[in-house]
C-alpha cells in the first residue's frame, strides 16, 4: 500500500444508480438502451483516497462547494 502525505482525496458518492430503459431483441441479440436515469441521491458522500483505500466523512462543518 503505497505511503500518502497528504492523502489525495476525491469526492464520492456511493450508492448512486444508473439505470437505461431497455428493450432486449432475441432475433438479432442485441439489447437496445434510451433514457439514461439517475436515482435523485446516493447513500452518501465520503472523501476517499485515490492512491490508497484511506475513506472518511465529509468533516463537521465544513460546506461542499459545487462546480
Ligand atoms: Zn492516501
Amino acid at each position: 500500500m503505497p505511503d500518502c502525505d497528504p492523502h489525495k482525496f476525491s469526492l464520492v458518492e456511493t450508492g448512486y444508480v444508473r439505470t437505461w430503459r431497455a428493450e432486449i431483441d432475441e432475433n438479432t441479440k442485441t439489447i437496445h438502451v434510451s433514457n439514461d436515469e439517475f436515482s435523485e441521491e446516493g447513500d452518501e458522500i465520503v472523501l476517499a483516497c485515490r492512491s490508497c483505500d484511506e475513506k472518511k466523512a465529509v468533516p463537521q462543518g465544513f460546506t461542499i462547494v459545487w462546480p
